[in-house]
């Protein structure tokens, strides 16, 4: 095990060595993206690229690697196909999505409703480096940002406690929900559920399209995380109209 920075976010990190045939391999664990493994090649031209938005890809590592690590795999692979896609696809999370995402982070970890100040987290040094990348901010001051815009929003408690001495500086955080914080919270989670679904406009009752509809559309669509559905399958009584224009807007 060696300390090395990595090559997205620049954070010192842990890095261990592994090779398969002739390709060789790095795994890094980065306290702001998680635990990553990367092809060397692809490693070394990554720490010469300039990324579009490093809070944005560092985000994007996170998320796979606390979602869709495979039981038994602890740490994203970064295939050359994802690499290809950090470089060149990712966008910048705008400062709403940077905002929702700090709410459903601080929800799951918090679980329960706010009853004392002890429901709160922590919120140390290492916690806000967390939290960039969990958020998709690009750096701390995007973070605080986008906390202060909460905080002023009545959805988010900080509590400050500042040391002693003249510049009194601030020695803890902490960040909690408000009432109105958990609210938007089960707001999210159902948001979030609905929005894998994809809705897909079509005649019925035709053999060949059902047929390449359920046999490959639907497969497709699945192998995104996404599920495809058709109003038809959704069964809800009512207007066409009115279940077609409620499933778009879920959709
Ligand atoms: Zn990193």
């Amino acid at each position: 095990m060696e300390r090395k920075n990595c090559p997205v976010c620049k954070e010192p990190s842990n890095v261990s060595h592994s090779a398969n045939g002739s390709k060789e391999y790095n795994t890094y664990e980065c306290l702001r993206c998680g635990v990553y493994e990367i092809e060397v090649t692809d490693e070394i031209n990554l720490s010469h690229r300039v990324l579009k938005s490093i809070g944005a890809v560092s985000h994007f590592i996170r998320k796979n690697y606390e979602n869709n690590c495979l039981p038994g795999c602890h740490y994203f692979e970064i295939t050359h196909e994802v690499y290809e896609k950090i470089l060149f696809k990712l966008d910048k999370t705008s400062p709403a999505e940077q905002a929702d995402n700090l709410i459903l982070y601080l929800g799951k970890k918090l679980l329960e409703p706010f009853r004392s100040h002890s429901d709160m987290l922590d919120f140390e040094h290492n916690e806000e480096i967390k939290l960039c990348s969990i958020t998709g901010c690009e750096n701390k001051a995007g973070l605080y940002y986008i906390i202060e815009h909460l905080r002023n929003g009545l959805v988010i408690l900080l509590n400050e406690t500042t040391g002693n001495g003249n510049a009194r500086p601030i020695e803890k955080r902490k960040l909690g929900l408000t009432f109105e914080g958990w609210q938007k919270y089960n707001e999210l989670l159902e948001t979030s559920k609905d929005s894998k679904q994809v809705f897909m406009a079509m005649q019925y009752n035709d053999p060949e399209i059902d047929d390449f509809y359920n046999n490959y559309l639907k497969n497709a669509v699945q192998e995104t995380g996404l599920v495809l559905v058709r109003l038809d399958e959704v069964g809800r009584a009512g207007i066409i109209d009115n279940n077609m224009r409620a499933e778009i807007k879920k959709s």
